[in-house]
């Protein structure tokens, strides 16, 4: 049966890089990073992420720059919130948390975010940098997947790569991260004919579909990685898009739901933050991703 990939443990240790990496920038005379999440009303679910994302940033030592806005706020307040953060030096990244309330133009707020505070990497800017193979900020959890795909050295050059989902957040940046690695890239989506058949030419199949179960072991390739973005919740726990037991039969690698790919998107958020606060002070250590190459 194929070998679990440890989102949970290999998280821990971005962490604990990110960790180490904030205390060199402020023991070399830096600002500690401040990340400013934004919440709007009180969905409780939104509540949970963006409490879990205020406890890591905090343990990372960074600051806390969070700000919370009634669920009746106006569009206007809402947008003078992010241009307030965005000519604030103390705070280095903007998370507008999605969802945010129905009545309020989602796309002007986060176009309100600068590019080098967008930790997110949502921005039209990030996501037009991203698709020309420019360095920029990388949306966290499709870089939390090429994350656990370089710890476990799966080879990615050449390699068939197959992408389930096109949406924004997920399907569309994971198709270009792994184009950025020169992998041959299929996205697949809710039209797409024979599922199956195309998944089955993947080295690597990522599943960002949000449809429980979706890929059994009859739509993966023998020895393939599969990476399972889906989170469901079911009955006492979460599952994922994947059949993971079936399909543990044929791949060589699998992530698990929970403890995969979860885990990777608040670290690959503090990541983010402190590569924005090394920009923004002056500490650029060269590009992170992108490739001019053809
Ligand atoms: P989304 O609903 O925005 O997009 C789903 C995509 O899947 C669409 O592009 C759609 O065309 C495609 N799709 C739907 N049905 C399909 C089918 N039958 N065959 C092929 N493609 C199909 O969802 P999203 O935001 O990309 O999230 C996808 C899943 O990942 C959800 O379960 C979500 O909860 C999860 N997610 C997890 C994390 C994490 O941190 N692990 C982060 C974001 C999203």
């Amino acid at each position: 049966p194929a070998e679990l990939i440890n989102g949970t443990a290999i998280a821990r240790q971005v962490r604990e890089d990110v960790a180490r990496g904030v205390a060199e920038l402020v023991a070399t005379g830096g600002a500690a990073p401040g990340l400013a999440t934004v919440l709007i009303g009180d969905d409780p679910a939104s509540e949970v992420y963006v409490r879990n994302k205020r406890r890591a940033c905090t343990a990372a030592g960074m600051i806390d720059q969070h700000r919370h806005l009634p669920g009746d706020v106006d569009q206007a307040t809402a947008a003078a919130l992010i241009d307030q953060l965005a000519a604030d030096p103390a705070v280095s990244g903007i998370l507008l948390q999605l969802p945010t309330p129905a009545h309020l133009d989602v796309e002007v707020l986060l176009a309100r975010i600068p590019a080098d505070k967008d930790v997110d990497g949502l921005t039209v800017a990030n996501a037009g940098l991203l698709a020309q193979g420019r360095p920029g900020l990388r949306p966290c959890t499709p870089s939390g997947v090429m994350a656990l795909l370089d710890q476990h050295d799966v080879p990615l050059q050449g390699a068939e790569a197959v992408v389930v989902g096109r949406s924004v957040l997920v399907g569309k940046p994971m198709a270009h991260l792994l184009l950025e690695r020169h992998a041959t890239v299929t996205t697949c989506h809710s039209r797409t004919r024979d599922l199956a058949e195309v998944c089955r030419r993947a080295d690597v199949l990522v599943v960002a579909a949000g449809i429980p179960g979706l890929i059994g072991p009859e739509a993966v390739k023998p020895a393939a990685t599969v990476i399972d973005v889906g989170i469901h919740r079911s009955g006492n726990g979460l599952r994922g898009d994947v059949d993971t037991a079936a399909v543990a039969e044929v791949a060589s690698r699998i992530t698990p739901v929970p403890g995969g790919v979860g885990p990777m998107t608040i670290a690959l958020l503090l990541a983010n933050t402190l590569t924005a606060a090394r920009r923004q002070q002056g500490r650029a250590d060269g590009p992170i991703n992108g490739t001019t190459a053809s």
